[in-house]
């Protein structure tokens, strides 16, 4: 029997980070790919003859029901393999570190410390065993630790061989650069529900994401000699900082928390003739989400109004919605994560309105209803992440429990097929 520890480890050492500008298709880095190729040899070497690596770089698996548990719902289970290409996961040298309180010293050569001060929720895992980094790379415990959890919790029930449903696994590539669903083949995954297992402390489980758009606004100018200019000038940069006044200045990012949402000018780009503005436009709930955009549309009016028409032209689409708009007609399935939750021994599981969408929110508008396990990744993206012992083993106990059959008995949910 391997355990979460040894299989995190093992996976934090394939350098699988995805790309911002590589391959247009999945996967973004070929360098995925080894990754998949070993994910599928030890799926393989579970027993579960069935696994495969798509050309995408998809990897999937399927466990089949135990006699008599045949009409319990089919479970997925999704983790992504990529890491975030934000901090470098080439090399990477993981360590178990027994934390006694204080700062811990990641790399004595270089001197790379994790300051308790910066950190504080490490008070949290004082005499527990944390998988560190060594200071150098990020630990891609996200989502790998997600990986390692499925597949330790497969083993284990494969292992002690109680009733199980059937059970649907899946490892996508380049969730980190928001493609991870591109080519994930929904139908021939066959869950009725899923959970992706991914980010976030043990106790805190996650079904509500913003709703998200993005907005090109392009500004059309007059350029001509600035010295001849009076009256005829149509400076598109100026025009260009008038539309972004026209926006609730105190909607941004850095305003925000909780449930607000908001407007983030992202890039701005351009010259007198002609200009563009980028902005992403986020909001839990869709009635304010829809205004939002709605005031994209109403500020390049204004503009137009003030300039001529088409001087401003808002360009706005959609990338992803709350996956609460669904599953809040399917709340048995949250509910399920909750009791799971409680009983692998956290006695009072949280849940955050994420402030970002999951790879949950594609597939969950795609059909496949997809709330959020935890997988005790901290400080993701960057060389302070660490993951505790003995979170990890209470998240094998958790998905452990979403696929046993005791609790999948008090599920009805079927996915229309
Ligand atoms: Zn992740």
């Amino acid at each position: 029997m391997d355990n979460v520890v040894n299989r995190l480890i093992r996976y934090a050492k394939v350098h699988s980070e995805s790309e911002y500008h590589g391959r247009e298709t999945n996967p973004t880095d070929l360098r995925e790919f080894d990754m998949a190729k070993l994910l599928v040899q030890e799926l393989k070497d579970l027993g579960i003859e069935n696994a495969f690596c798509d050309e995408h770089c998809y990897v999937y698996g399927w466990v089949e029901a135990t006699p008599g548990c045949e009409n319990l719902p089919a479970v997925g289970l999704v983790a992504h393999m990529d890491t975030s290409p934000d901090c470098t996961g080439k090399d990477v040298k993981p360590q178990v570190i027994h934390y006694e309180g204080g700062d811990i010293l990641l790399n004595k050569e270089q001197n790379i410390v994790m300051e308790a001060a910066m950190y504080p929720e490490l008070a949290k895992f004082v005499g527990q065993d944390l998988v560190c980094t060594d200071g150098t790379t990020l630990l891609g415990a996200d989502d790998k630790a997600g990986i390692a959890i499925i597949l330790q919790a497969v083993e284990e029930i494969l292992a002690e061989g109680k009733p199980h449903g059937r059970i649907c696994i899946a490892f996508t590539p380049d969730e980190e650069i928001g493609k991870g669903t591109d080519n994930f083949d929904v139908e021939g995954f066959g869950a009725d529900f899923g959970f992706t297992v991914d980010g976030g402390d043990i106790t805190d489980y996650e079904y509500e994401t913003f709703n998200a758009a993005k907005a090109n606004i392009t500004i059309t100018g007059l350029s001509i000699h600035p010295g001849f200019s009076k009256d005829v000038m149509r400076n598109a940069l100026l025009i260009a900082m008038e539309y972004n006044g026209l926006l609730p200045p105190m909607e941004t990012p850095v305003n925000t928390e909780g449930y607000e949402g908001f407007y983030h000018l992202l890039e701005m780009n351009g010259g007198v003739e002609k200009a563009v503005l980028t902005y992403i436009i986020r909001d839990h709930s869709m009635e304010r989400f829809l205004e939002r955009k709605a005031q994209m549309h109403k500020a390049a009016e204004m503009i137009n109004r003030r300039y001529g028409e088409g001087t401003a032209v808002a360009d706005v689409w959609d990338q992803y919605y709350n996956m609460y708009e669904k599953l809040k007609d399917h709340m048995e399935i949250v509910e399920l994560a909750e009791t799971a939750m409680k009983a692998a021994g956290i006695e009072k599981p949280t849940h955050s309105a994420i402030r970002g969408g999951t790879d949950g929110c594609m597939l969950t508008f795609k059909g496949l209803l997809c709330p959020n396990l935890p997988c005790a990744s901290h400080n993701p993206h960057g060389r302070f992440e660490f993951s505790p012992v003995p979170s990890l083993e209470t998240g094998v106990r958790t998905v452990k429990n979403v696929l046993s059959a005791e609790l999948l008995e008090k599920i009805e949910f079927r996915k229309e097929k």
